[in-house]
């Protein structure tokens, strides 16, 4: 009903389950954001809305209410680009194909990587479709999960900071689209566009200027400015751009289950800005308790 709020915070707006790279079911992760006391929690599995209806009946029966999401892989020059999309229609046609892209070349991909690392060392496909439930979105996280399996690494952190590392020369990239089709897509969809953890340090650091508003100037509606991974230095340039052009920010874990040390709730969003998001997003409804 128009004007009364059917919603509560405190609000994650990003956690992650086995249908991508997290360690939990859909389920299991709702229930883990109800245990950390979360009040609405979205799920935003790797180019995959596979566990939504999972969640939104988890989430729902703990009381909470559940907002539809997904991180989409980009790719701006060398950096990868997670583009947070939330309440887009999970059948538009368009923003599927590229879904659907997206997550075969990231299957060849991983096997081209495994088969790099098996000249070196005793892993096969096999260890990693071990580590991959059903049709899961396949990430280098599953390929650390089968070199902890093998005693290769002693956690997916070590076996990102080891075999991983691109400078050990198995890296492979997958296909993604630049981060401005990403957003076009998206809100074609009706969906809202949200950069996730847009500074971190390192090879992925902050986009350019010029380059945020024009992707802005497309419909990006805000940034993830909240998250562990974000330097100080950025969020202080990203804030002046929220001020600049009246954005959203979030925050959010980016739990991973047992796949990462971040905690449910450990950022979360205000309630002002989870209610732009429900009020631009037309694809899909929140599932309220
Ligand atoms: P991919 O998209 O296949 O290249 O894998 C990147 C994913 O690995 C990211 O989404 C991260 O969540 C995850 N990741 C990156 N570094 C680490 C780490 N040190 N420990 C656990 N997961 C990581
Ligand atoms: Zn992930
Ligand atoms: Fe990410
Ligand atoms: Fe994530």
């Amino acid at each position: 009903m128009a004007g009364e709020r059917r919603w509560e915070g405190p609000s994650d707006l990003h956690l992650h389950s086995l249908r991508s790279d997290g360690t939990e079911p859909p389920a299991a992760v709702m229930q883990a954001a109800h245990r950390y006391a979360l009040r609405t929690a979205a799920l935003t599995d790797h180019d995959t809305t596979s566990g939504w209806a999972e969640a939104a009946d988890a989430a729902t029966s703990l009381g909470m209410t559940f907002l539809p999401g997904m991180e989409l892989s980009a790719k701006q020059e060398w950096r990868s680009v997670h583009m947070l999309a939330y309440l887009f229609d999970p059948d538009d046609a368009a923003l599927r194909a590229e879904m659907d892209r997206i997550r075969g070349d990231r299957m060849g991909r991983a096997e081209r990587i495994v088969n790099k690392i098996a000249r070196d060392y005793d892993l096969t496909w096999d260890d990693v479709v071990e580590q991959t439930h059903g049709d899961a979105t396949v990430g280098r996280p599953h390929i650390a999960d089968a070199l902890v399996a093998r005693g290769l690494a002693r956690d997916r952190a070590a076996a990102f900071a080891g075999i991983l590392n691109p400078r050990q020369g198995y890296y492979v990239p997958h296909y993604a689209p630049d981060p401005l089709t990403a957003v076009r897509l998206i809100v074609g969809a009706g969906g809202v566009p949200i950069i996730a953890h847009p500074t971190p340090s390192g090879r992925d650091r902050m986009m350019p200027p010029d380059v945020l508003h024009r992707l802005i100037d497309a419909g990006l509606a805000g940034f993830e400015l909240d998250h562990r991974e974000n330097t100080e230095g950025g969020k202080k340039i990203l804030r002046a751009l929220v001020q600049e052009r009246d954005l959203i920010v979030t925050g959010s874990s980016d739990y991973h289950g047992l796949g990462k040390p971040n905690l449910p709730g450990e950022n979360t969003t205000a309630d002002e800005m989870v209610q732009r998001i429900i009020d631009l997003g037309t694809g899909t409804s929140p599932v309220y308790p």
